[in-house]
């Protein structure tokens, strides 16, 4: 059977260092589910529908993977579907210490709940939602970093979005 782990994040949008991670987890455990967090601080560029249908246009052939919605806590829907470890990516030090206070808090939460942490492919250390999408919107080359399709859908909602700034501020 394997173990059922829960990979979560905002993957606004889903990008190769995502998909690695992704991958890695799916030739260690049993089943991976991958969940987009709805309520999440971060203001996102994609709705939450968009940034499924993308990871999931991106998991094709992976036939372990799973994507799902989740809202509230990470520890409490993991409880819900009885799953004991969550997957987090770390891609340089500067992750470390906000993902470590991640993790133990949540395992202050939820004793029996670990985090398992996963590093990308070297190629993709350095790849952010966040560059990504800044670096998209000043018009870069964003093709060795997210699949075709999210950078069409990304080219789609930037043009829309400043068409949409340009229409408020004028
Ligand atoms: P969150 O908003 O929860 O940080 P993200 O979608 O930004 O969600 O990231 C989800 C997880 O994936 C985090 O653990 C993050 O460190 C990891 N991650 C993001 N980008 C990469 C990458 N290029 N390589 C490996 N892990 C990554």
């Amino acid at each position: 059977m394997g173990q059922i782990v829960i990979y979560p994040g905002s993957f606004d949008p889903v990008t190769y260092g995502h998909i690695d991670v992704i991958k890695r987890a799916a030739h260690i455990f049993g089943k991976v589910i991958v969940a987009v967090a709805l309520n999440t601080q971060k203001k996102s560029l994609f709705a939450s529908e968009d940034r499924v249908d993308m990871l999931k246009a991106s998991m094709k052939g992976l036939k372990n993977v799973y994507v799902e919605t989740f809202d509230g806590l990470v520890i409490e829907y993991a409880r819900k579907k009885n799953v004991r470890v969550l997957i987090r990516g770390l891609r340089m030090i500067s992750d470390f210490e906000y993902e470590l206070q991640m993790a133990l808090t949540n395992r202050r939460l939820a004793e029996k709940i670990e985090t398992v942490f996963l590093m990308p492919s070297e190629g993709y250390s350095f790849l952010s939602s966040t560059l990504l999408k800044e670096a998209a919107s000043l018009g870069a080359d964003i093709s060795s970093f997210v699949p075709r399709f999210v950078e069409k859908r990304l080219k789609e909602r930037l043009s829309t979005m400043s068409q949409h700034n340009k229409m408020t501020h004028h």
